[in-house]
């Protein structure tokens, strides 16, 4: 087994020995073997980081040779896309096809934050006083602990290692155990791109174990986490006791809303899509469906035809549609939810179990299902599945559609679909969502910020605010004529005020 930490600008395995098998989710194959960090192992990558970021050895560094570093790691990764986008494939399960437009995806973001280090970043105040210089400078945050998730492994923590790099900033990268491959190439990728030692390290290892030290440490600056919401609080209760500064993109239950005068073709397969890409596995996946009670029938009637017919099948299929679940348990999660639907009275239509086909029992596969009749206070119409499984609520009115779309104690995503584009701009301005697409479904750009209201998360990633997460801003007021301040008698002769 090759040694998979990266700890002060070296390779290495755990101080105990541990080791973690990644298993397929498409047949539970070994897929590799990596080292699993201890606790002292985290302790010393936290020291590596934060040596190196007070040595000023990479935050001293201009804007433009910091930014060239991020250039140079999207060339090296635009080198090896095929072998990264295998890594990825084989790790998640999903379809050799989608790892590439992944890591496209990494790619340019790579690329515009490379950009948006070349931007003018610092300026000068009028503070209304002729003889005083007064100027706003970014700094790098400091020490940063970045922990990701398994749906989109190398992407999610792209959006944080980028930013991270253009700022000047020194971390300890944490992907998800189920899912490790492609955060050791990244990290071999800056190691070539000539990082200086210290800057990027690397843990594996259940968040269980090293998650702790990660979000507590004191020498840690900064932790930008994307995964679920309750590791999301566990970790804000974690950082309070030294202030941490925290970026968080927590979960999603996101409403997709379709009026009887929108393009009904379109938005049908564009709700099939939201729900059920990568198996619903995705934060902003369009699992609340809002349906006008005049298209219903058609609406839900076709979507139902659609998603019995998606194609299950493994990374080679060149067939398949969709992949697996990330894991059991995960499966294990989706089935207890969708049971749970069921004894609340939501009306299965189609799916509701796991995949009967005899090719992929040894797999985590789960069937795109819809649940119809559903009501707003339902557990599986408040809570995220993570899986394929889409519910559907009726509304009469636009007001009533808004309503229901922000009945959610999250925030992520939304869409609305109507040829009204008047109706759909105020449905959109009402949202109460951090991205909402109006007819359309999905797609983001690194250049468009990205992030969550209410508990879908703090902060933002992407755009410019992206990079902002990762800088300290510091005023600097320059008196250019000094004078004694005269505040306070002196009585020696100087000045009162
Ligand atoms: P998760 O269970 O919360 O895990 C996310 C990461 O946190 C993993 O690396 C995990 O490590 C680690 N972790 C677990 N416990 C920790 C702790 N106590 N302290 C520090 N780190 C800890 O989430 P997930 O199941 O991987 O991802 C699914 C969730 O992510 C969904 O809720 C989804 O909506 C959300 N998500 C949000 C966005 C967004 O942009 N808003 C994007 C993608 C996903 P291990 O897995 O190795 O134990």
């Amino acid at each position: 087994m090759p040694s998979s930490l990266y700890i002060d600008g070296a390779w290495r395995e755990s101080s105990t020995g541990r080791t973690h098998e990644v298993r397929s989710p498409h047949d539970g194959s070994l897929v590799t073997t990596v080292s699993e960090a201890s606790v002292e192992d985290v302790l010393e990558a936290i020291g590596a980081a934060r040596r190196s970021f007070d040595s000023g050895v990479f935050a001293s560094w201009s804007w433009k040779e910091r930014s060239d570093l991020v250039s140079r790691i999207a060339d090296l990764l635009e080198r090896d896309a095929a072998q990264v986008a295998k890594k990825e494939s084989d790790d998640t399960g999903k379809r050799l096809i989608e790892a590439e437009y992944d890591v496209a995806d990494v790619v340019a973001t790579f690329r515009h934050f490379a950009a948006l280090g070349l931007k003018e970043h610092d300026h000068f105040v009028d503070v209304g006083l002729a003889h005083v210089t007064s100027r706003i400078v970014h700094e790098p945050i400091g020490v940063c602990s970045l922990i990701g998730p398994w749906n989109y492994p190398l992407l999610q923590i792209a959006w944080k290692v980028a930013p991270a790099l253009v700022a000047g900033c020194s971390f300890i990268l944490k992907p998800s155990e189920l899912t490790p491959e492609s955060a050791i190439h990244l990290i071999k990728l800056i190691e070539e791109a000539r990082a200086p030692r210290g800057v990027a390290n690397l843990i594996l290892g259940p968040g269980s174990v090293v998650g702790n030290a990660l979000t507590t440490d004191p020498r840690v600056d900064l932790v930008s986490f994307t995964g679920g919401l309750t590791t999301g609080k566990t970790i804000m209760i974690g950082a309070a006791p030294t202030v941490k500064k925290l970026a968080l993109e927590l979960g999603g239950k996101n409403p997709h809303i379709i009026f009887a005068d929108a393009d009904l073709d379109a938005a049908i397969d564009n709700a099939v899509t939201g729900a059920f890409l990568h198996s619903g596995q995705v934060c902003s996946a369009g699992t609340r469906l809002l349906v006008e009670r005049s298209v219903h029938d058609r609406v839900v009637n076709e979507i139902v035809r659609r998603a019995g017919e998606i194609r299950l099948g493994g990374p080679a299929d060149l067939n398949a549609e969709t992949g697996p679940l990330i894991s059991q348990s995960h499966l294990k999660t989706v089935e207890n939810y969708v049971a749970k639907g069921i004894e609340e009275g939501a009306k299965l239509l189609v799916g509701g179990k796991r995949s009967n086909r005899e090719d992929l029992k040894q797999g985590w596969y789960f069937q795109p299902t819809v649940f119809d009749g559903c009501k707003s206070d339902m557990f599986c119409v408040q809570e995220e599945s993570f899986g394929p499984v889409m519910t559907v609520e009726v509304f009469d009115t636009e007001k009533e559609a808004i309503a229901i779309g922000n009945d959610t104690i999250f925030g992520l995503s939304g869409g609305v679909w109507s040829q009204d584009l008047e109706k759909a701009a105020r449905v959109a301005a009402g949202l109460r969502h951090g991205t909402v697409w109006v007819n359309d479904f999905g797609p983001y750009r690194p250049q468009a910020e990205w992030g969550g209201y209410k508990q879908s998360g703090i902060g933002r990633e992407l755009g410019s605010h992206g990079l902002s997460e990762y800088l300290e801003i510091k005023h600097i007021w320059t008196n250019n004529s000094p004078s004694k301040s005269g505040w306070f008698h002196d009585s020696s002769g100087g000045d009162e005020k």
